[in-house]
């Protein structure tokens, strides 16, 4: 049986071929932190989620890596720390912390590396370096701008006249520009913005070349799988891998590009500066994780989904009635029947593995001949088990598991915490503790003064 996958660089359904199937490499552009993140932007994550478990499924747990990064360089973070009169690593991390937790309610595994934009500015600058000496970016006025035109074919992934390009790009129209489409690799920073030094001076990078480096770090110069929102295909996938194509001299960054439609409300996509957006969070109050996941999964990864309450209502109808059938009818099976797995490899397609679901709970309950001869209603609840592990909800269970505890996480929050305490920020101390509480883990304040933790869940 073969992956399919529709590829946004060639507009068609291919056959999944990795470079390496020792090593399948997938890198998705994760949320950039300065607020909650929306149920929109939990769509991304739960869909690769999928892709992930299935990748682990065909290739082996220990043969994929998975990258998604934390965007936690960006103006938008700058102007709401200024605005909230808090530092940019506080609103950061409570950011970060909460992203965690909204997503390990949903069920999705932790990927193999979470690169912070923050931690890979060494690479940036070393692709930046590589670009200026190939003669794809030039400074000017302490910018570093990529040149456009120096690359023959950009808008090979958008697609895009160059009219519709200049104006979707956004871009400044800037005297130091040499062609109105060039874009920011690297820009000053003054003395109230964050800024790392540079061969450029004192200065910070722009969007795109951050998820160039993240990827280039972890995955190499070319990988299989690049993912994201359909908004991202135009400017910042483009540019990313104009980026990394001039800088490495290779015909493509990924081999498979793949993106998401967008979650909407009556017709309009899902966005902070829309407002009509809902909190993963706010959802997951009067939602278990599993609806949510499960009603998200319901429509096709590449089509819009209106977010309807009935919908959600449904969804978790189904969870009810499949729990049911699990409890009711334990199975040691843990296979995952081909003719579920075979809808999951035409490009996700999740509803249709998922009316499969619905016809394993009828094979359960009636007993019937389970088409090729098995007839044991047990057999069937072991397969909705197996399967929907596959789709990421655990029926054998009544909470979420969520992804297993990130240790570097916890020690970084504990090390943040102490520095509150001994500068007497009890509201801040506080604030820590209770957010890694919501999170399962358990601190312990020791009389010398360290803390030491455990997960209670
Ligand atoms: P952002 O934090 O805005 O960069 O978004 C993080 C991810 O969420 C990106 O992959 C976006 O494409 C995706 N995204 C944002 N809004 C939506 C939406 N309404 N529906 C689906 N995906 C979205
Ligand atoms: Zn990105």
């Amino acid at each position: 049986m073969t992956l399919k996958l529709y590829n946004t660089l060639t507009r068609t359904k291919e056959e999944f071929k990795p470079l390496d199937p020792r090593n399948v490499r997938m890198y998705v552009c994760g949320p950039t932190v300065y607020d909650y993140a929306h149920i929109g932007n939990a769509r991304p994550v739960i869909v690769f989620d999928v892709l992930f478990r299935l990748l682990r499924h065909l290739y082996g747990a220990d043969h994929v890596t998975y990258v998604r990064n934390i965007t936690d360089i960006d103006d938008k973070i700058n102007a709401r720390a200024k605005e909230e009169g808090t530092s940019i690593r506080e609103l950061t991390e409570r950011t970060y912390a909460q992203f965690r937790k909204d997503i390990a309610a949903l069920g999705v595994l932790e990927p193999t590396y979470e690169p912070r934009a923050t931690e890979t500015i060494p690479e940036m600058i070393a692709i930046i370096e590589r670009l200026i000496a190939s003669g794809h970016a030039y400074v000017a006025e302490g910018h570093v701008l990529f040149s456009v035109p120096s690359m023959k074919d950009y808008g090979r992934l958008s697609r895009r006249p160059l009219d519709e390009m200049i104006a979707g790009a956004r871009v400044d129209v800037a005297p130091y520009k040499r062609d109105a489409m060039d874009f920011v690799l690297w820009k000053p920073s003054d003395a109230d913005t964050p800024g790392w030094d540079s061969p450029w001076g004192r200065g910070r990078p722009g969007w795109h070349i951050e998820c160039s480096a993240m990827s280039w770090k972890h995955l190499g110069e070319v990988f299989d799988i690049h993912g994201g929102g359909i908004d991202l295909v135009f400017p910042h996938h483009e540019n990313e891998l104009a980026q990394t194509r001039c800088a490495f001299g290779h015909d493509v960054m990924a081999n498979i590009w793949m993106h998401n439609g967008f979650l909407q409300v009556e017709g309009q996509k899902m966005s902070k500066s829309l407002g009509n957006f809902v909190t993963i969070n706010e959802v997951l109050k009067d939602w278990p994780g599993e609806v949510v996941r499960l009603n998200m999964l319901k429509t096709h990864y590449r089509q819009p989904i209106d977010w309807t309450l009935a919908g959600l209502e449904t969804s978790a109808r189904n969870i009810d009635t499949w729990r049911k059938v699990v409890r009711d009818m334990p199975s040691s099976n843990t296979q995952v029947d081909d003719r579920f797995l075979k809808r999951l490899l035409d490009d996700l397609n999740t509803p249709d593995a998922i009316t499969k679901l619905h016809a394993y709970v009828g094979y359960a309950r009636e007993t019937l001949s389970y088409s090729h001869g098995s007839p044991k209603p047990e057999v069937a609840a072991g397969l909705l088990n197996a399967a929907t592990m596959l789709l990421g909800f655990d029926l054998g269970r009544e909470v979420p598991t969520g992804v297993p505890i990130d240790e570097t996480f916890v020690g970084r929050q504990i090390d943040t915490r102490l520095a509150a305490r001994k500068a007497k920020n009890w509201a801040e101390s506080d604030r820590i503790r209770d957010e890694l509480l919501a999170m399962g883990i358990v601190l312990k304040d020791n009389k010398d003064g360290t803390t030491s933790w455990e997960v209670k869940r």
